[in-house]
């Protein structure tokens, strides 16, 4: 990935964020949980080290309606601004949307692409994995 470092705000501007580390995947994710959270056809991610991200003010407490993932919100204006999942501890995951450097932030897969809704085509010739692509993100991670 680029060594851009990445700055992010939620809608209202009350939270923003700095990754201070570069970028070690970036992925859209078809998932019905992700879908619903973002409020997007598709979500998309760029996964950090958990270190390398400092949020101002600091997160309020995530939430957590799925089993093994914490989600924080902007607690003023809903904005989704990062996730964790419990089966890549070191990883955060901030939505491609809240970026100020989006274009710095191609996706490089899409997980859990068999629930993609049946009229979204993006056009590209990205690797398509069923499920959570695991493997593949925390192969990233080390
Ligand atoms: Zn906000
Ligand atoms: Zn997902």
């Amino acid at each position: 990935m680029s060594d851009t470092a990445f700055t992010a705000r939620c809608y209202c501007g009350a939270v923003t964020l700095t990754l201070s580390a570069p970028a070690q995947t970036v992925a859209y994710c078809h998932c019905r949980d992700c879908r619903r959270w973002t409020g997007g056809p598709v979500a998309a991610f760029a996964a950090f080290d958990r270190t390398a991200l400092t949020a101002t003010p600091p997160l309020p407490a995530p939430a957590s309606h799925s089993a093994g993932v914490e989600r924080w919100n902007c607690t003023a204006c809903g904005s989704p601004l990062a996730a964790q999942f419990d089966y890549l501890p070191t990883q955060v995951y901030v939505p491609l949307g809240i970026l100020d450097q989006i274009d710095a932030a191609a996706p490089q897969l899409h997980c859990h692409a068999e629930s993609a809704p049946r009229w979204l085509h993006i056009a590209d010739d990205l690797p398509r994995q069923t499920g959570s692509a695991r493997d593949t993100l925390s192969d990233a991670a080390e």
